[in-house]
């Protein structure tokens, strides 16, 4: 399987990132040793100082599918989950200060956090609220309204380049409000009024 992920789909991240508001979806992948399941602890690498969280909805692929219309793109994901993207802060400014690829900023173990996942129809996807609680604070707060590339216009971009495989998980992006980690930090993801993950960090 494959993790396909969306950067800067949400207009207040961009901005708070100093990035442009893409006129394309920005995609990059992660391995599937990135996945970090079923509550288990996050490991706090030691070549980094500034590790972030950025909670995104994630869709899961139930069948293959290449060049997908948009019209179709909803009968190709029947899960949602909400996860976190871990993001190496530091690693990413020097590769991207360089022009250089994300991947050890981005792709690396466990950087992809994955709740428990419900089915799409008992979910309105147009209008799905979701939260991130740091040590019982929230920290992020986000609605799918306020996406800047729908689903159904991801799976169709994404599937041009990259033929989607049941399993796939698709990182639809991260609200503002992202920050760094620390160890013994727990955060707690809620999808709906939900929770549907819990993260140590160790
Ligand atoms: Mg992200």
């Amino acid at each position: 399987m494959k993790i396909i992920c969306i950067g800067r789909n949400y207009v207040a991240h961009a901005k708070e990132l100093n990035n442009e508001v893409p006129e394309k979806p920005v995609i990059f992948l992660k391995p599937s040793t990135a996945l970090l399941k079923d509550n288990k602890p996050f490991f706090h690498p030691e070549w980094s100082a500034d590790i972030h969280y950025e909670t995104e909805v994630v869709l899961k692929i139930c069948k293959q599918g290449k060049y997908i219309d948009e019209r179709f793109a909803h009968k190709y994901f029947n899960e949602v989950s909400l996860g976190i993207d871990f993001t190496a802060r530091d690693l990413q400014s020097i590769q991207k200060a360089k022009g250089l690829p994300w991947e050890i900023a981005k792709a690396f173990d466990h950087s992809a956090v994955v709740g428990k996942f419900f089915p799409v129809e008992k979910l309105n996807l147009n209008d799905l609220s979701f939260e991130l609680k740091l040590n019982d604070k929230t920290v992020q707060k986000g609605n799918t309204s306020f996406m800047l590339f729908s689903p159904a216009k991801i799976i169709a971009y994404a599937s041009q380049f990259f033929t989607l495989q049941a399993g796939d998980l698709i990182y639809t992006g991260t609200p503002e409000g992202v920050g760094k980690v620390s160890i013994g930090d727990k955060l707690t993801g809620f999808l709906a009024g939900e929770e549907a993950f819990r993260c140590e960090v160790k």
